[in-house]
């Protein structure tokens, strides 16, 4: 098939001063881990190093709490207008600063300019413009009720959007009044320090918003830690798991988003080559590393080979290669460990006998790579149409009527999010009166705005982020 062949158009890196180490940021400055411990951020599209990062340990973590316990009572007690203010200039800041935020992204994520330009950085600004308006008219947000911060809020997120996850926990917790630690992911921690520079630059008052880098271990002893009063957590379900059975018993407020195994469901009165497009947009997004990523297809029978005819005609098209480049469709995938998972749920699919497409492409020799992958003939009991890949492989599933694709759909363990594609208006509010789904999206897929509220059902976790409801699970 003709294809536009495009000449290279890398986006300059200039603009962005990696320095050779980092901080810890801990009350408004940045300083050395007691462990003097550190561990290297790699770029996993060349596996360059990029920086040193601080590994905070027990102490680092006391630290780092209680300055925000200490920033707390000053905080708090601001008007909230003064409070919005703040976070209003955040938001200007990231805006001001979004070329260098974008290619930092995406240097150390390996996602598409593309994306991290058009995508992460506007909405991690937006979120913070969000949650400013409504720092100082609380009482509408809850009315007849007068509510409280709760206090330290400990805020953990993945590598998949890590400027973007940053925004969706740190603005509502300073908006109602609350103070931060928050640890980004080991992978992914350049733009949280980014960020933590952007808080002086507003002069923030000094512990209001803590980062500590680290790994897992990190992670655990923050949420461990007995002042902290609010635990916000991005991540796997695994995970969520332990740190439920770890605040068990505790005063802790603690809200979840974890893992997902969307269904996106195309009837046949779908606009195809629309849904194409949210097929595409659903699991090749970001290499699949979306926890709503539509990453079961469910096709109605009679157009089944209609679409996959379309869509691996698609997938041909998708550029992969270098993330710099604004004409890249699909980066690098985060890490060698998270390739490898890929990897192998990839070979559990052909293994138990499901029929693996794959584009055309050149993969980079140095860098963690995968093609876009499609799976036909996948059955229920399939590991592939059970477990989430989070990469970027789609498993497609047939159904005839829509009472069977709702039950095909909703027999997952998880709940995160849904798509349907269908003409009929009536058709999309009985599905989505019917899928078990946190966000279902009709004729869309992977549509985000800080005013609409976002979390799952089941093992994908419980609480909202974003929108009204997502101020709830910061305030008591
Ligand atoms: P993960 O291992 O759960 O890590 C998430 C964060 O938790 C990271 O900062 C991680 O640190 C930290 N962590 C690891 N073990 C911990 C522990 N015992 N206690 C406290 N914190 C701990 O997830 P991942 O492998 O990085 O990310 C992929 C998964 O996240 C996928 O399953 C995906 O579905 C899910 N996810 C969900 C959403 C959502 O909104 N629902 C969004 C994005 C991703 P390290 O980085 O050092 O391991
Ligand atoms: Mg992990």
């Amino acid at each position: 098939m003709a294809s536009w062949d495009y000449s290279p158009a890398p986006e300059s890196t200039d603009v962005v001063r990696i320095r050779d180490d980092y901080g810890l940021f801990i009350g408004g400055e940045f300083v050395e881990p007691a462990a003097g411990e550190y561990s290297k951020t790699i770029n996993p599209a060349t596996e360059e190093v990029l920086a040193a990062v601080p590994v905070a340990d027990e102490r680092d973590v006391g630290r780092a709490v209680s300055a925000a316990a200490k920033a707390f009572k000053r905080w708090s007690a601001l008007a909230p207008g003064e409070r919005a203010r703040y976070i209003f200039r955040i938001a200007r800041v990231i805006q001001e600063r979004s070329r260098e935020l974008a290619v930092l992204e995406t240097m150390n994520g390996g996602k598409p300019i593309r994306e991290s330009r058009d995508l992460d950085v506007p909405l991690a600004a937006a979120h913070f413009f969000y949650h400013a308006g409504w720092a100082d008219k609380l009482e509408f947000a809850f009315p007849g009720r007068t509510v409280e911060p709760l206090g330290v809020a400990a805020q953990i997120i993945p590598w998949n959007f890590p400027l973007l996850m940053l925004a969706w926990k740190i603005a509502p917790a300073l908006a109602t009044g609350n103070t931060v630690v928050l640890k980004p992911a080991e992978t992914t921690p350049l733009t949280a320090l980014e960020f933590a520079s952007i808080c002086e630059e507003v002069q923030l008052p000094a512990g209001v918003v803590n980062i500590i880098t680290g790994a897992g271990a990190t992670g655990a002893a923050l949420v461990r830690h007995p002042d902290v009063d609010k635990v916000a957590f991005t991540g796997s379900t695994e995970v969520g798991k332990e740190i439920q059975r770890a605040v068990a018993g505790t005063n802790k407020k603690v809200t979840l988003e974890l893992g997902g195994k969307a269904a996106n469901i195309v009837f046949e009165d779908a606009p195809l080559d629309q849904a194409i497009e949210g097929i595409v947009n659903g699991i090749f997004f970001n290499q699949g590393h979306v926890c709503c990523a539509g990453s079961r297809l469910l096709v109605q029978e009679s157009i089944a080979e209609r679409l996959m005819d379309k869509l691996k005609r698609r997938l041909q098209t998708l550029k992969l290669g270098d993330p710099l480049d604004k004409n890249t469709d699909i980066g690098a995938i985060n890490s060698r460990e998270q390739l490898n998972k890929i990897k192998s749920l990839v070979g559990s699919g052909v293994d138990e006998g499901a029929e693996l497409y794959q584009a055309e492409c050149e993969l980079p020799e140095r860098g963690f790579w995968f093609p876009p992958t499609v799976f036909t003939g996948v059955s229920q009991s399939h590991r592939i149409a059970r477990e989430e890949i989070f990469g970027p492989v789609l498993s497609v599933l047939t159904f005839r009527t829509a009472e069977e694709a709702v039950e095909k759909a909703n027999n997952t363990p998880f709940g995160l999010s849904a798509g349907v594609w269908t003409e009929k208006g009536s058709r999309i509010l009985w599905m989505a009166d019917r899928l078990k789904a946190g966000v279902v999206w009709a004729n869309t897929f992977n549509r985000f705005d800080p005013s609409s509220p976002f979390g799952g059902y089941k093992e994908s976790g419980y609480g909202r982020e974003g929108g009204r409801h997502g101020l709830e699970g910061y305030v008591r």
